[in-house]
């Protein structure tokens, strides 16, 4: 197979989730401006990728897992699922995808009784899976810039802390004539997450409020002025978030039968990608069978939840007013892609698939992702989310028996440090409702003040400090 940048060109159109409508993608549209309903992005020339065979295109994707195009070594190893309109120049990669998928510790999986791994999304750049669909919209932006030979970008997203970061990144990346703009809710983003659009040189603005306010501003925004929006509206943005499911298929060689995937739901744009690419692989055939997709929220924001808790004749949604959560990079009341969501799981069943969601609580959230860390992982609090959404399925009798479970840690555990924290000292705030359970909790230990250190006599310092180790360590001196 010859290690060259593809050839496939397609014709793109936006499609309305609301009304059908369809928009060419020589422009930037996030929401329908007909109906005002989300959008998604069609390939017309698709079905004539199946006349090459599902062999021929898993066995691309699967030499292209040693390229050494730059353009093909992240996401768009699967350029001709996601986006065959972009030019090689146009693509910008900082290291994204190819995550690796870690099975289960042994003590872990005994103690579950189940078999799971975990795909660890927080080893991309900026340590979060949003980087996969930034670099969906910047490539795309590129090419726009290109194109249109335009002279300033001006880029604004809304953000619970991971997509600031990863669009003040690519941002400074890609630079001029990109200027990144992001707004957050003031205390509500982690500080490692605040500091990583500062350290990216972005203009970060704060107002008091939810995420949900903030995506309130932005939709103003993007209505009324001249900038690209980056949050999930953004249709090429969840292009670039199907590389997670394509990967995932990729690594049990496409055969996703008999396998649970479980991922956090927040503004629903992951999950949205999760559903479309695989519809994508099975109209190709490249898997025979779907898998079965399980969707988490927190009992302090459920939306999705509690719209498919309801009996399928008469669902109705409803935003739900957001309460705090440990998962705070999901602590969203009104998801931007619902629409997407809803209109994909109907196609998505149709075609074999089995989609739940389950509602987890803040304690379950965080007893799991310290669980899951104290075994070698390193999640975040909305990977504990998922590894609690796999524990409730396995209660409720959602899961088979055999079901292998592929748990989606969309970020990295250190970003969230200070739940962790929090944990440990015992010292969340009510709201939460969460408590330390005693066996998780993990303290420092000082072996003596610097008073006492001062107090010892010169050269006692290492053989003291060595006994009080032993000591604590219990460790048996050598014979
Ligand atoms: C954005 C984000 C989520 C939620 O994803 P959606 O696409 O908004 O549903 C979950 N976890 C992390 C770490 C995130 O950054
Ligand atoms: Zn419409």
């Amino acid at each position: 197979m010859s290690d060259a940048f593809p050839t496939r060109r397609a014709r793109m159109e936006y499609v309305c989730m609301g009304c059908g409508h369809r928009f060419p993608v020589d422009r930037l549209i996030y929401t329908c401006p007909d109906c005002g309903g989300v959008m998604l992005l069609e390939d017309l020339d698709f079905d004539s990728m199946k006349e090459k065979g599902a062999a021929f295109w898993r066995s691309l994707f699967d030499s292209r897992r040693a390229t050494r195009i730059r353009a093909l070594r992240g996401v768009f190893r699967f350029y001709e699922l996601m986006a065959p309109v972009l030019e090689e120049d146009d693509i910008v990669y900082l290291g994204e995808g190819d995550t690796p998928v870690i099975e289960a510790a042994q003590a872990l999986q005994k103690k579950v009784g189940r078999r799971f791994a975990y795909k660890n999304d927080g080893q991309n750049p900026s340590a979060s899976f949003k980087d996969r669909g930034m670099a969906g919209a910047y490539s795309y932006l590129k090419s726009l810039v290109r194109s249109h030979g335009w002279k300033e970008v001006l880029t604004i997203c809304a953000s619970t802390g991971d997509t600031s970061a990863a669009a003040a990144m690519y941002g400074a990346y890609v630079g001029e004539p990109i200027r990144t703009v992001v707004l957050l809710p003031h205390g509500k983003v982690t500080p490692a997450q605040l500091s990583q659009p500062l350290g990216s040189g972005a203009q970060v603005l704060e107002v008091p409020g939810v995420f949900d306010d903030c995506m309130k501003v932005v939709e103003y925004l993007a209505d009324h002025y001249r900038v690209a929006l980056l949050n999930s509206k953004n249709s090429w943005r969840v292009l670039g978030q199907e590389s997670y499911a394509y990967e995932t298929a990729q690594w049990y060689g496409w055969d996703l039968a008999g396998k649970a995937m479980f991922m956090p739901i927040g503004n629903a744009g992951n999950i949205t990608s999760m559903i479309s690419a695989c519809l994508k692989m099975r109209r190709l055939g490249i898997i025979d069978e779907m898998p079965h997709i399980v969707g988490v929220q927190s009992e302090h924001a459920d939306p999705v939840w509690r719209y498919y808790s309801q009996p399928a004749q008469d669902r109705r949604y409803e935003p739900v007013q957001v309460q705090p959560s440990v998962a705070q990079a999901a602590m969203i009341g009104n998801p931007v892609s619902f629409p997407r969501v809803k209109s994909l799981v109907e196609r998505f069943e149709q075609a074999g698939g089995r989609f739940d969601v389950v509602q987890v609580t803040e304690q379950a959230i965080m007893d799991s992702m310290i669980l899951a860390n104290r075994h070698g992982h390193i999640a975040c609090t909305q990977g504990g989310e998922s590894f609690a959404g796999m524990l409730r399925a396995q209660e409720s009798g959602i899961l088979e028996k055999d079901e292998f479970c592929i748990l989606d840690s969309t970020a990295h555990a250190l970003k969230f440090a200070g739940f962790q924290n929090m944990y440990f000292e015992d010292s969340f705030p009510q709201a939460y409702g969460v408590h330390a359970r005693a066996e998780l909790v993990n303290k420092p230990r000082l072996l003596f003040t610097p008073e006492e250190r001062e107090a010892m006599p010169a050269g006692e310092f290492t053989r003291a400090a060595a006994q009080a180790v032993a000591a604590a360590a219990g460790l048996e001196a050598k014979e």
